[in-house]
């Protein structure tokens, strides 16, 4: 434990259950201080949210479909009238119909792709929209990004293509932003199992290829994620916007297979 995130407040969007991205994000910020409140999307998840939430000492925890604005603006007005400001948001959400996180990107029905960019890309310009307003200059933006959006990786597919179009997204909101002191940055994570992971094709020979060929020679972890994270939140990259920052054991490196990996 310790103090760099004293005094501030963020909300952190995207937990579905302990093995969630934004579950490590959220403890490693707690952990130095920071007061948090969480959404969550659905009642099933509530379940699961709330005793999490708790154990972090949280007070707020909202439900939040990010399909739905007035859900959206829902969970803005009670953190605006319990808070009447915000000092961070984590945007750990993504979603993909999993029929087509697998075989041909050239067989995305039209559906199943704005389906996708609406929940994975334009949602973090939807909540920056609200949350903007609440900040002051040091105010800080994480959303959680993917190495399928700069290759192509296997099965990813329209995943890939709102993560691209999501770390531009990054870039375009640090300049609207940058002039009133509010920061916007991604963390590109390695894959870790999820929910979320479980949705995308042979996910075990995906996490396997990255643990044989990352420098680290391992996958990283919620608690990793988490320390950048921190990290990306506090005052600590204050100098920092527009980034991409990746924590995957350096797969990103790496342009082809280790001589020593294994066969899978
Ligand atoms: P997860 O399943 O724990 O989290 C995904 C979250 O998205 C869930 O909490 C879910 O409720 C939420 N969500 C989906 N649709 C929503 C909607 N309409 N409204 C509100 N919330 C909605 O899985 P995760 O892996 O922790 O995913 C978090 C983020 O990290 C995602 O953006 C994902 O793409 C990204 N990411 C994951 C990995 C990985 O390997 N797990 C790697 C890199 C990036």
């Amino acid at each position: 434990t310790g103090t760099l995130m004293a005094g501030k407040r963020g909300l952190v969007m995207g937990v579905a259950n302990d093995r969630s991205i934004a579950w490590g994000i959220a403890r490693a910020v707690a952990a130095q201080g920071a007061e948090v409140a969480f959404t969550y999307q659905g009642e099933a998840l509530e379940r699961r949210v709330r005793p999490l939430a708790e154990s972090v000492g949280s007070k707020l925890v909202l439900p939040c479909d990010v399909t739905d604005d007035a859900s959206v603006d829902a969970a803005f007005a009670t953190i605006k009238e319990a808070w009447g400001g915000l000092d961070f948001l984590v945007h750990a959400i993504g979603f993909a119909n999993k029929d087509y996180l697998r075989g041909r990107y050239l067989d995305t029905p039209r559906d199943v792709f704005l389906q996708a960019l609406d929940i994975s890309t334009f949602s973090f310009v939807s909540v920056s929209q609200r949350a903007v307003p609440l900040m002051k200059p040091g105010g800080s933006l994480l959303t959680m990004s993917y190495l399928g959006a700069e290759r192509v990786t296997p099965h990813y597919n329209v995943m890939g293509v709102a993560k691209a179009a999501l770390e531009a997204s990054v870039r375009y909101l640090a300049v609207d932003l940058g002039g009133i002191g509010i920061r916007v940055n991604a963390i590109s994570a390695g894959p870790i199992k999820t929910l979320a992971a479980s949705g995308i094709g042979d996910f075990r020979y995906i996490l396997k290829w990255n643990q044989y060929n990352a420098p680290l020679k391992r996958n990283v972890t919620i608690e990793e994620v988490g320390g950048a994270g921190l990290y990306l939140l506090s005052d600590l990259s204050a100098g920092v916007t527009g980034e991409v920052h990746h924590v995957d054991s350096g797969f990103h490196v790496v342009g082809m297979k280790s001589v020593d990996a294994p066969d899978i």
